[in-house]
């Protein structure tokens, strides 16, 4: 146990050694840093909906792809109605005051996410890229009008029906992509082009879906980017990292934030 915590605090001098020298640096976060501020751990691969997909029996899946949420709104809607209730609820825990911290000071240039839950902006992070979409808003799937998330949200956990469009009564979907559908492009675009200027990626509270961001992370690898992986659990680019941090990132990264604080 000593032997293991003193792993820890290596990992976490090493990393923040890595940051001081200031290298170009992004974060890329995951559902782990939310786990501590009151959003569900779905313990599995990927994170948000896509990670609450794998772990439902075949017919519920089906409710997370876009196909099952215009077949079965009510369903989709019942489904997520608590993490959408824990969403409204949450404030940012150390973990993202610590990496607004980091970039409120220079060492970062900004946080792509894979949460919808806008906990980075709530903890002053100002660049923040939403990368599978954010739950701020909501378009109608039929007139593809845009509105403000949490009001529908709010009346949602208060009355429990699927949100109905203002202008044209359509199905309102949260602006977080499902299972199968493409990463939103504006914000694809962004983060590759961080990643691709990044000299150093702190990967924090994700195990790494596959799919394009993985793809994205081997390609800055390849470049020469260093990475330095936060997380609980094994990640897929744990042979490829300079360091690894096996620690919660609500401990980690605030260690690291004081640590460079006054270098
Ligand atoms: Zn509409």
């Amino acid at each position: 146990m000593a032997e293991r915590a003193s792993a820890v605090a290596e990992s976490i001098e090493q990393a923040a050694a890595l940051l001081a020298r200031r290298p170009r640096c992004v974060a890329l976060t995951g559902a782990g840093l939310s786990t501590r501020s009151g959003l569900p751990d779905f313990r599995s691969p990927g994170s948000g909906l896509w990670a609450l997909a794998e772990r439902l029996p075949d017919d519920q899946a089906r409710l997370m792809t876009l196909q099952g949420f215009k077949e079965a709104p009510e369903a989709f809607y019942a489904r997520f109605r608590p993490f959408l209730a824990a969403v409204l609820s949450a404030a940012p825990n150390p973990a993202h005051l610590a990496l607004a911290q980091l970039e409120a000071a220079g060492y970062l240039q900004g946080v792509i996410t894979q949460n919808g839950d806008g906990l980075h902006q709530k903890a002053g992070s100002q660049t923040v890229v939403e990368i599978h979409g954010s739950l701020a808003t909501a378009t109608c799937l039929r007139c593809y009008r845009s509105d403000a998330g949490p009001p529908l949200w709010q009346a949602l956990c208060a009355r429990g029906e699927a949100p109905r469009c203002r202008h044209c009564g359509g199905l309102m979907k949260p602006d977080v992509i499902l299972t199968g559908e493409q990463l939103p492009w504006r914000a694809a675009l962004k983060a590759r082009t961080l990643l691709r200027e990044s000299a150093l990626i702190l990967i924090a509270g994700t195990s790494l879906p596959g799919g394009p961001v993985l793809a994205w992370l081997e390609a800055a690898c390849d470049r020469g980017a260093r990475l330095a992986i936060i997380n609980l659990g094994p990640t897929l680019l744990d042979p490829a990292a300079e360091v690894v941090v096996r620690a919660d990132v609500v401990d980690a990264l605030p260690a690291i934030a004081q640590r460079l604080r006054g270098t």
